[in-house]
């Protein structure tokens, strides 16, 4: 593997997972050998030990009531029985002279333990050694005790059994322990890779999208753990984003097509006047007429940049308590003279309602571009009928009823949109915006705009708000 890569592998989050599931593993490991191991010598010492005061206690026994010459005897008869490179026995005086002992041609190393034995008399204990023959890889363990007046007997034991089997214990352990160090290393990849796989794919869409394709998303597995929900939450980042990213380029499309025209017709003002205008009266014309296109494209930019505030939930809404029949009320009292003007009647039906929680600058926007277009796009004569009521005490809903030219049906779903305007509604001074906002708005406090209508008889527009936002 290039060096480059295995450097790459060393930095991964799975890498260093699996190095410390192997380490961990190792080091508990180690800690239960060394705990087992001081646990089982322990145990053999013990038995050993328990094992030679036994036989001292016979040759004790046999020494009350059989004399010296008997537990000579009884020296060699065990030495025998046990085995000379197994078992050795020495008797001394409290001097530390020997005055028997079994055959001890294999045990000639170990001399008289001068230290135990004035320990022994001194202290009149038990001594237990243990020694290690040099050349020789058992040990042997002793015991000097006191058998009778000045009689003292020190017998070894070999405990190359006991060595054997710890050896054989140890080998075992690390021959396991390569194996089960090998296998929880294996485990560990196996779920660090599992589990950095959802990150990874995370990451593979997050470099996709910034090579430039949106519409990915990551794919969200079922088990619904913390890397479900780390997809999940990303993708509804997306989506987000992508909303945005759309409408910045709605925004900008919008742009660069419908204030085109004003500017345009600012443009070509001046021009006319530059080529025809004389007069200083021209002049003055020339310039209430650029004003009036100046006032008309700020009022569409500043729509614009609400609608897109309010949609991106950029724009706070100012809440306080809201009385609904007097902001109807009022928007109709705005309205009348208007109304007025182009021969129409304007009916009002506002019975008392319980207030609700919004923004009343807001809610008036909604109710005066509402009003206003059906008084727009209603012919002399007719009539506009804004009557509010409530449903169940929940939600306010207020109804824009006129007898106006209405809504060929293939233009419905779009009088919404920015900018759209119906063909038969553009003698009629208007940007195409209004509703854009009165629904951004209306949705903003949880509510909606929605319409019906029927070409040639009028529309319906309605506005529905809720009491409460729901959190
Ligand atoms: P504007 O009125 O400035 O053109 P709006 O967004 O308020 O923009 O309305 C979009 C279009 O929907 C209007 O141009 C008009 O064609 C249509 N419209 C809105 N309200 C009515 C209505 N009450 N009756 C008939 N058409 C309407």
């Amino acid at each position: 593997m290039p060096s480059n890569r295995l450097r790459s592998y060393r930095k991964t989050l799975a890498f260093r997972l699996t190095l410390w599931y192997a380490g961990v593993f190792a080091v508990s490991s180690c800690v239960a050998f060394l705990l087992f191991y001081t646990l089982i010598t322990s145990f053999f010492r013990d038995r050993t030990d328990q094992e030679l005061l036994a036989q001292a206690s016979e040759f004790s026994t046999v020494l009350a009531s059989r004399g010296l010459e008997a537990v000579k005897s009884l020296a060699l008869l065990e030495a025998q029985a046990g085995g000379v490179k197994k078992v050795f026995f020495r008797l001394l005086s409290s001097n530390g002279q020997i005055f028997s002992s079994s055959n001890m041609s294999y045990w000639q190393d170990i001399d008289i333990r001068n230290a135990a034995i004035k320990l022994l008399v001194r202290d009149r204990k038990n001594v237990f050694e243990t020694i290690t023959i040099p050349n020789r890889k058992d040990k042997v363990r002793i015991l000097h005790i006191m058998i009778g007046p000045g009689v003292i007997l020190q017998i070894g034991q070999s405990m190359e059994t006991d060595s054997r089997f710890i050896d054989a214990f140890k080998n075992i352990f690390m021959i396991t322990m390569v194996l089960l160090i090998g296998l929880a290393a294996g485990v560990g990849w196996f779920m660090a890779r599992r589990a950095v796989s959802g990150v990874e794919a995370v990451t593979r869409t997050a470099q996709e999208i910034s090579g430039g394709t949106l519409d990915k998303r990551v794919p969200v597995g079922t088990r619904g753990d913390e890397i479900d929900q780390l997809a999940t939450t990303f993708n509804q980042m997306l989506g987000r984003i992508e909303i945005l990213i759309t409408e910045i380029k709605e925004m900008s499309d919008n742009i660069a097509h419908d204030l085109k025209s004003p500017i345009t017709r600012i443009r070509g003002l001046a021009e006319v006047t530059l080529t025809t205008g004389k007069e200083i009266g021209e002049y003055e014309n020339m310039a209430a007429s650029t004003v009036e296109e100046c006032d008309r494209l700020l009022d569409m930019i500043n729509t614009m940049l609400m609608i897109t505030k309010t949609e991106s939930g950029v724009h706070r809404l100012d809440e306080e308590q809201v009385d609904m029949a007097r902001l109807v009320r009022d928007a109709c009292e705005l309205l009348e003279p208007m109304a007025e003007d182009r021969g129409l009647s304007l009916r009002c039906e506002t019975p008392e309602t319980s207030p609700l929680v919004g923004d009343p600058r807001m809610i008036q926007r909604i109710l005066a571009n509402l009003i206003d277009n059906a008084i727009k796009y209603t012919p002399s004569g007719g009539r506009v009928t804004v009557s509010l009521s409530e449903i169940d005490g929940s939600e306010a809903i207020v109804t824009v009823q006129d007898t106006g030219l209405g809504i060929p049906p293939e233009d419905l779903p779009r009088v919404f949109e920015r900018f759209f305007r119906c063909d038969h509604s553009r003698s009629e001074p208007g940007t195409g915006l209004g509703l854009s906002l009165a629904r951004a708005l209306a949705r903003a406090h949880q509510g909606d705009v929605t319409v019906t209508s029927t070409l040639g008889q009028g529309s319906t527009f309605t506005l529905t708000l809720p009491r409460h936002k729901r959190t």
